[in-house]
């Protein structure tokens, strides 16, 4: 390994770890060194180390990839480079670790999910390229497979920050509001912990272009104003997204820890 693949950050015991194997790791730090999940990192609620799967390659070129058996389009990434990263990368914390791999044929990912993952200690997030990863490495690490949509991308890398950006804000001091991350769509609320989709939201001036924000929001009436709020959360889910309001959606399991 070379001193480039030497974890960014990583310095609070304590603090949710994330490593992230991938071939480009340069495109993490300029997206999660901003915003909310910076300021995290810096709060030392979270820390992060993005390590070069290219560095592990035990050949002369720093090769990752090949040919795929059988014959086809594309290349495959080789198991040997990323399991000696995955290696790696478990040895620099005694904490257990969860493994992700981010790919389109995982469980489509979730809030739920997101909350489960935001409660452990340590996570592992590999990022796939090309045609995708030699299939005897992935049953060598036996991760979780999620996906961000039914849709493809070119890689893991924005699946990966996609994931570590809605893990960070649920982490206990991310957000400045408390309750932000709470009100937010998807979120459990009320009793039976539903997963509402968000109202709408509006700011000054009180009326734009001759559309005037809705009344109870200025009567200054907290009550009033906390059930129309949950009134169009019910509203917008059933016109929307329907399928949140069945009972036995998945998208309401409870998150296991
Ligand atoms: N041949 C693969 C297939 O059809 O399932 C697609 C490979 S894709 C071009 C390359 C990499 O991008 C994958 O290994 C995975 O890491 C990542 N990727 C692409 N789409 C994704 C998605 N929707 N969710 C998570 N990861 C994705």
């Amino acid at each position: 390994m070379s001193a480039q693949s030497a974890p960014v950050g990583a310095n609070h015991p304590g603090s949710l770890r994330i490593d992230v194997l991938t071939i480009f790791p340069d495109i993490f730090e300029p997206v999660l060194g901003s915003s909310i999940v910076g300021r995290a990192r810096s709060a030392g609620l979270v820390d992060w180390a993005i390590t070069d799967i290219r560095d592990f390659a035990d050949n002369k070129h720093q090769k990752v990839d090949d040919r795929p058996f059988g014959g086809g389009p594309g290349m495959v990434m080789m198991c040997q480079p990323i399991w000696d990263a995955v290696q790696w990368a478990q040895s620099q914390d005694e904490r257990p670790v969860t493994a992700v791999h981010l790919t389109p044929q995982g469980e489509p990912c979730t809030q739920a999910i997101i909350e489960e993952l935001a409660a452990k200690p340590r996570l592992l997030l590999l990022a796939g390229h090309y045609e995708g990863i030699d299939q005897r490495v992935i049953d060598r690490i036996e991760p979780r497979e999620i996906s961000i949509g039914d849709f493809v991308l070119s890689g893991g890398e924005l699946p990966a920050m996609c994931l570590i950006d809605a893990v960070v804000r649920l982490l206990p001091g991310a957000l400045g509001h408390e309750d932000s991350a709470s009100e937010d769509s998807f979120s459990p609320m009320g009793e039976g912990d539903e997963r509402l989709l968000d109202c709408p939201h509006y700011t000054r001036p009180r009326v734009w272009e001759g559309r005037e924000v809705p009344g109870v929001l200025t009567s200054g009436d907290h009550g009033k104003v906390a059930d129309w709020r949950h009134e169009q959360k019910l509203a917008r889910t059933k016109d929307r997204r329907p399928d949140l309001l069945e009972p036995d959606s998945l998208k309401n399991d409870p998150p296991q820890t």
